[in-house]
């Protein structure tokens, strides 16, 4: 057995002060929680916190110095109760009464400790916004409901001008730890304090306002970036915007979930957009200009004489953005030539003399210009 001075790295006769802070220096090094069950470090945890709970204690102390081991052994002058089967949990119940727990301990670090305060809620919301919107992207104001700290008690949920006081049952930690033993070894387990479910603090006199929650609903104004290239289904998360926690925990997200609506001229196909030009035998004939929406507004587009129903042409890079920059797609118009269902008797006269000068229609066989008209027909359905 090594000697607690020597352990602790002290003079003989360091003062209290000294011995603490050696301790805590150790402690911190060997703490089970920042050596995840390592079985050395755990030794050297229990055996540092056996001598400093010795020599932290006059009594114990001079007894050590005079006996050695022995003089703080159990049952022997009544300095027991320390030594003899001095485990781990010892240990561990030591240093979280002389560093205030498992949250002090963390604090120390100035590390992550777990969280006793509870983060709001995320919010979750449907955003409906239009294909011109995907096109160009767009920010917008929103109102949300969500919880904020309720004025009356500054969100602490109490009445009393102290606020909440510290749970009796945890001491303030938050969380009880139990060590288990089992064939692998031992282990500690943390679980919620069940008196104050974690927070460390109860509220004994709740602030009738919120009725101890430390919040109440209210309406909140943010502002979203839509880039462009959004689809539905996608979504924006901005975040700490949300619900603050009970009694004092920070805020939650909000999430923007976005639906794009339908725009009856425009079918999607990723980036692409697909319009349907309706167009006479006429203008399909002779060729025409025509007028095409784009997602960015209207446009002239050259028909070429002879166009075939079912035939597409394409707008290049008229289509919508990539998400996140990278180009555009395109803007596919698809060319349905219509058959008038009713002809007025002059319009008769026409089309009969038209029947009369009218040649073959294109095969796939025949040659020139209207080679693989079938193909290119099929090809059109096939978008
Ligand atoms: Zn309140
Ligand atoms: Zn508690």
């Amino acid at each position: 057995m090594r000697d607690y001075y020597e352990i602790l790295s002290v003079v003989r006769d360091a003062d209290a002060d000294v011995i603490k802070k050696a301790y805590r220096k150790l402690a911190l090094q060997y703490h089970p929680d920042r050596n995840g069950g390592d079985k050395d470090a755990e030794d050297k945890f229990k055996e540092a916190t056996e001598a400093y709970e010795v020599l932290r204690d006059a009594d114990k102390r001079a007894a050590y110095d005079r006996y050695g081991h022995a003089g703080v052994k159990a049952g022997s002058g009544g300095y027991g109760g320390g030594h003899a089967g001095f485990g781990f949990e010892d240990a561990l119940n030591i240093f979280m009464r002389d560093f205030g727990g498992f949250g002090g301990f963390e604090d120390l670090f100035g590390g992550q400790r777990r969280s006793r305060v509870q983060r709001g809620k995320d919010i979750r919301l449907k955003m409906r916004i239009t294909l011109q919107d995907v096109a160009t992207g767009v920010r917008r104001t929103l109102r949300v409901s969500v919880l904020d700290a309720c004025e009356s008690c500054a969100g602490s949920g109490s009445a009393d001008p102290g606020g909440p006081v510290t749970c009796g049952t945890c001491n303030g930690v938050g969380e009880v730890r139990r060590v288990q033993r089992s064939v692998f070894g031992q282990f500690v387990s943390a679980s919620a304090c069940p008196t104050c479910g974690g927070e460390g603090q109860q509220v004994r006199n709740p602030c009738a306002s919120c009725q101890g929650e430390g919040r109440k609903r209210s309406e909140r104004t943010i502002e979203v970036e839509i880039p462009a290239g959004v689809t539905t289904g996608n979504y924006l998360t901005v975040r700490g915007q949300g619900s603050v926690g009970p009694r004092g925990g920070p805020r939650g997200d909000i999430q923007v979930v976005l639906e794009v609506e339908e725009d009856s001229r425009f079918v999607r196909e990723g980036n692409d957009l697909i319009v349907d030009l309706p167009l006479s035998f006429s203008q399909a004939a002779l060729g025409t200009q025509a007028a095409v929406p784009t997602v960015l507004g209207e446009e002239t587009l050259k028909i070429p004489a002879g166009v075939q129903g079912g035939e597409v042409l394409t707008l290049q890079g008229r289509g919508l953005p990539q998400l996140g920059g990278g180009g555009r797609g395109d803007q596919h118009v698809r060319i349905h030539v219509w058959t008038p269902n009713e002809l007025s008797p002059e319009q008769e006269v026409l089309f009969r003399k038209m029947a009369e000068l009218e040649g073959e229609p294109p095969s796939e066989d025949s040659r020139g210009n209207r080679q693989g008209f079938w193909n290119k027909v099929k090809e059109a359905f096939a978008v």
